[in-house]
């Protein structure tokens, strides 16, 4: 047998034995508060990556039918952009597939006419795109698509995250608000994660790849496919141009939500050219 096949028994081998144990594992909790506490008795090694209470985001079909009987579709499509807009927050149930793309989509068409939805059926769209992508260009996922238009090369970032991104303690308190979110709840909304992702890329310099393992790492709704992609697109590396923000924008949006004054956001005060300035110093204006 060749060292290929033995690995691969081996594998398949570790991967019955975990199947069986997991079978053996309790299925119903008086309470929510047991099935938490079971959980962490279980994984002790996920202590250092968990926040320090469970997400408020509850697993199972009937948590995820009253989410989608609670959606707004009409109202999001003015709001969506807003931290307190009217987001669905289903994504974590679309991922883990107890809601199908489908059903949401046609539970959408029975609360407003094509128009008045047509922004949530477009973000729907975004989901289903990311894994045509992804099932066309597997190789796609963890490589830059293309090369990254912010006048550095891939070997100006570095690889690492640093330890203040990690540890949520860096320059800007807006940033440090939504990565406690993120580890807390293991969900952001579309737009913090667009802020999130471009401090790590282009003020911190550091590989898309980075930012990528790490929200992977907390995100309930954690899909290699819309993460990553979405990644490529604020880096840069599947757009023509990097996103970025400023911290007027940042205000606009998120201050009903996070810290966003200027004197712990410093970083970003300025119009869009003087940022794009301090950024990307070696391009032709954007
Ligand atoms: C850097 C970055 C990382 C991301 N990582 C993930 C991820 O790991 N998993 C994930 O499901 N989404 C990811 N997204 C896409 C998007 O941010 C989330 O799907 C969305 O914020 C989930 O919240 P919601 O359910 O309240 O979305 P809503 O705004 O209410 O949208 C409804 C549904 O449409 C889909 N959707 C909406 N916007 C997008 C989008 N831009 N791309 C793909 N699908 C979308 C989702 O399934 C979502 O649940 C990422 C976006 C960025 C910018």
């Amino acid at each position: 047998m060749s060292q290929r096949e033995i690995s691969a028994r081996a594998g398949l081998r570790a991967e019955r034995r975990y199947l069986f144990d997991m079978q053996q594992e309790p299925k119903q909790f008086a309470e929510r508060a047991a099935l938490i506490a079971h959980v962490k008795n279980i994984s002790p090694m996920l202590a250092d990556h968990m926040g320090a209470e469970a997400s408020p985001i509850k697993g199972g079909r009937a948590a995820a039918e009253a989410a989608l009987a609670n959606i707004d579709p009409i109202a999001y499509g003015h709001s969506r952009n807003y931290l307190d807009g009217a987001v669905t927050r289903l994504s974590s149930y679309i991922r883990h597939g107890i809601l199908s793309l489908n059903e949401v989509r046609n539970h959408a068409l029975e609360l407003g006419d094509g128009k008045a939805i047509e922004k949530f059926i477009q973000e729907l769209g975004w989901r289903d795109f990311w894994q045509r992508i992804y099932a066309q260009n597997p190789d796609w996922l963890w490589r830059d698509i293309e090369e990254y238009k912010t006048g550095f090369c891939a070997d100006d970032y570095a690889d690492a995250l640093p330890d203040d991104i990690a540890a949520g303690e860096t320059e800007s308190a807006a940033m440090n608000h939504f990565i406690a979110e993120l580890k807390n709840t293991g969900y952001l909304h579309n737009h913090a994660r667009m802020y999130l992702a471009a401090y790590m890329v282009h003020w911190r310099r550091v590989k898309w790849q980075a930012g990528a393992v790490f929200f992977l790492e907390h995100l309930l709704d954690g899909d290699a496919a819309s993460n990553n992609l979405s990644f490529q697109w604020v880096a840069s590396t599947f757009a023509n141009k990097p996103y970025f923000f400023n911290l007027d924008n940042l205000q606009k949006f998120a201050a009903m939500h996070a810290p966003c004054d200027y004197r712990d956001n410093k970083c970003f005060a300025g119009t869009y050219d003087d940022v794009a300035m301090r950024l990307f110093p070696n391009m032709e204006a954007l």
